[in-house]
């Protein structure tokens, strides 16, 4: 069986991108750290339309965590290939810089960034010999223009574009692909405390993009059809940042 992980498949782009995988067809393996709630509703949501899909938590910045439940889980299913990772599970805590701590700069850096090396390591030596992978790292505007208040999140995710570019040229001989998608502000909960009307007034589009825009992206870059496609950043923004 072909399976799907989405980091972070429990809420947000997450599901979204769980449920749009599993029309393609696979089965999903759905990551979350703590809500399992959220994350047994996505799993309902897929199981509704036909799907096949399981849960899988850890915490992605946790390196032991990742090894321990992916070599598990690799163990019990010899048959069985992930052959598309999602890494979407992502976490902002905005501060100006000269107030920023320690804590607030580390955290965000092993969640978005650290964890991009820790899972991605862990499963490509699979694609490698089956010769075929498609890792979909889900980066940000804020990566490419910077925004105030984000010099953590920025960072993080400018460092991931780089990773997606290098990893790209290493694995393209194996038809392995590596794409980054850079959405502007998705109507999820990771943006709710942000003042929704003024982001709306800068968007050309005029409205908030929405979860299921950013997954038809992401499953596109999953597709077959898209396996020419390598080191690309895509941006989804409603013409915010072009
Ligand atoms: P949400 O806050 O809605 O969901 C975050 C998801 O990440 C949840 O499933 C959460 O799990 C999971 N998660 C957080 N930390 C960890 C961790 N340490 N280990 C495992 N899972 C974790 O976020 P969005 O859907 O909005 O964002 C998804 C991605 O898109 C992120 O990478 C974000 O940076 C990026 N993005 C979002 C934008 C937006 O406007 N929304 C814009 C640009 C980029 P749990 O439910 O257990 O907490």
């Amino acid at each position: 069986m072909k399976y799907a992980l989405v980091t972070g498949g429990s809420r947000g782009i997450g599901r979204a991108i769980c449920l749009e995988l599993s029309k393609s067809g696979y089965a999903i393996l759905i990551n979350y750290v703590s809500n399992q709630e959220a994350a047994e509703s996505t799993k309902k949501l897929i199981e509704e339309q036909g799907g096949v899909a399981e849960l899988m938590p850890f915490d992605v910045a946790d390196s032991k965590a990742v090894d321990k439940i992916i070599t598990a889980w690799l163990d019990e299913h010899s048959d069985d290939f992930i052959a598309v990772l999602v890494n979407n599970a992502g976490i902002r805590k905005d501060a100006l810089m000269v107030f920023m701590q320690d804590e607030e700069w580390n955290n965000i850096m092993r969640t978005n960034l650290d964890s991009f090396f820790y899972i991605t390591r862990r499963l490509l030596k699979d694609m490698l010999s089956k010769r075929f992978g498609r890792i979909i790292n889900i980066v940000s505007l804020s990566g490419l223009k910077g925004l105030p208040g984000q010099t953590n999140y920025s960072a993080s995710k400018a460092g991931l574009i780089g990773g997606t570019k290098s990893l790209a040229q290493e694995v393209a001989p194996r038809k392995v692909t590596v794409n980054a998608v850079a959405p502007g502000f998705i109507d999820t909960d990771m943006i709710e405390d942000m003042d929704q009307a003024t982001i709306k007034k800068m968007i050309p589009i005029g409205r908030l993009g929405k979860t299921e825009e950013v997954a038809a992206l992401v499953g596109f870059l999953a597709s077959e059809k898209a396996e020419y496609i390598t080191g690309e950043v895509i941006s989804i923004n409603g013409g915010l940042y072009t």
